[in-house]
């Protein structure tokens, strides 16, 4: 029995016994629930679509060209010297995912999920416009080749395309830039041959998610979805059917929908009804139909739900209409359903929080003392000290130096805490352009006197004017004492 039970765990609903694409038709759900998604969803759309073009100080806000490796997060650039605080904070921020999702679920999913939002609130939606309900988009699939038929997928997938295309210049605008994405779109197409090619790509694969893959991203690709299994305890709180009060569940007769629970038989005011003798599940199977991945959340959690709340939002109509509490289907824990506990800080959540806190501190720290300057100086190699006269010792560098800052950045450079001089070959200083490197070559010229080993560590201040904006370290070569 048990094994019958557990029977949905060996197959998918989106394939079918002979192994092929069983076809989800989800019927459009209807409530407050979807209301507010389709308020978060066209914040974020709103965000995805407006963050590129937001610039500050002449920089994008967000920018991840992974192509030049130049990174920007709130404005701040981030260049291949400051990958150790990018790795932190990408360490941090699936830590995150992790912790949440063990106390939360997959509310991500559901509610911001790029995949679901774009699929759930504009494609399915666009679909449900053209094409129609749930039954009626089956029954024109299944039908025979008519011009409405036709008319109708033509229009479906060229909006698809369209949107799909607006999306791939979009996502390539976080990559490469607005500015270099206007120069695709308004240039000649033989100057941005390679421009041009990625847009393309990226349109046809998000048009080959939206119109075809569509959830099978979620239960197949997405690693996070995966993850669940070890992510989810017995106290996260997921979108949970109430079996305690849902099973056994059976249809409603007319006999026991009729009752009140008065013994009058005049009054004809009262409509309440007599609960039937069993449980609160009424098998419509509203929950399944809206169901955008074709599960049964009555079975349990499942890899395949991605808390999208439709199923929460038929439940609680259904229940409305058969005069039941609102919320068979709800947020909750397993414990919080089965032993009517509330959310618990566990240890392991608990362990979770402080590894978090701590990360977020040490960037945060981080990122408040990141210098506006990077540098690199290496000693020539293969040269050993040079003698200057009777009473100086020299040695040669190669500074390399990034400008982090949307201003030019003319820098000298000086001795920290010794005797002795930097000689800068060529200039007086190094100009680094705004958010560029420059290089230059240069002497330390120490006295002999200061020079105590055959090996010493040297500070080297950069300043801009007299603020110093850097400071690093370099070794210098003198003679065996
Ligand atoms: S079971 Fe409910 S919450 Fe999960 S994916 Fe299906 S409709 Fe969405
Ligand atoms: S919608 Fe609610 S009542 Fe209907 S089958 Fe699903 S859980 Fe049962």
């Amino acid at each position: 029995m048990k094994e019958e039970e557990e029977k949905y765990r060996d197959s998918l609903a989106t394939v079918n016994e002979r192994g092929n694409r069983n076809w989800i038709f989800a019927k459009q759900p209807k409530g407050r629930l979807y209301n507010a998604r389709t308020v978060v969803s066209v914040c974020c759309f709103l965000l995805f679509f407006s963050l590129p073009f937001i610039h500050i100080n002449g920089r994008p806000l967000f920018l991840f060209n992974v192509v030049d490796g130049r990174f920007i997060l709130f404005g701040a650039v981030f260049w291949p010297q400051d990958f150790f605080i990018f790795g932190l904070v990408m360490v941090a921020f699936i830590l995150f995912i992790v912790l949440f999702t063990m106390a939360f679920g997959r509310l991500f999913c559901g509610w911001v999920c790029p995949q679901t939002i774009f699929m759930e609130m504009l494609f399915r939606r666009i679909e449900y416009m053209i094409e129609g309900t749930a039954a009626a988009q089956k029954v024109l699939n299944r039908g025979p080749w008519t011009t409405q038929k036709a008319i109708k997928k033509i229009l479906k997938h060229s909006i698809f395309f369209l949107l799909s295309f607006f999306i791939a210049n979009t996502f390539l605008a976080y990559i490469i830039g607005t500015g270099e994405l206007w120069k695709i779109v308004t240039e000649p197409l033989s100057a941005h041959a390679g421009g041009f090619a990625a847009i393309m790509v990226f349109s046809f694969v998000f048009y080959a998610v939206f119109a075809f893959f569509r959830e099978q991203v979620c239960t197949i690709v997405c690693p996070y979805g995966r993850l669940q299994s070890v992510l989810l305890d017995k106290d996260s709180v997921v979108v949970a059917y109430d079996h305690a009060r849902g099973e056994p569940r059976g249809k409603l007769s007319k006999k026991e929908t009729g009752k009140k629970d008065c013994s009058c038989t005049n009054c004809g005011g009262c409509s309440r009804i007599i609960p039937p003798p069993m449980g609160d599940c009424i098998d419509c199977l509203q929950c399944v139909q809206v169901c955008p991945t074709g599960i049964d959340i009555r079975n349990g959690t499942q890899l395949e739900c991605i808390n999208c709340t439709a199923c929460m939002d038929a439940c609680d109509f259904m229940m409305e209409k058969t005069g039941r509490p609102k919320g068979l289907i709800r947020y909750a824990s397993e414990n919080g359903i089965t032993e009517k506990k509330k959310l618990r800080f566990t240890p392991r959540l608990k362990t979770y929080t402080t590894v978090l806190l701590l990360l977020i501190t040490a960037i945060t720290v981080m990122l408040a003392s990141r210098k506006p300057a990077g540098a690199t100086v290496m000693r020539t190699a293969g040269m050993l000290y040079q003698e200057r006269g009777k009473d100086s010792i020299s040695n040669l560098y190669r500074i390399k130096l990034i400008n982090k800052t949307t201003a030019d950045m003319p820098v000298t450079l000086r001795l920290d805490g010794i005797e002795g001089r930097v000689e800068l070959i060529g200039h007086p200083y190094i100009r680094i352009k705004a958010e560029g490197q420059g290089e230059g070559t240069f002497f330390i010229v120490l006295p002999r006197h200061a020079v105590s080993k055959r090996k010493s560590m040297l500070k080297i201040g950069l300043y801009e004017g007299s603020k110093q904006v850097l400071s690093t370290r370099t070794t210098f070569l003198g003679p065996v004492k």
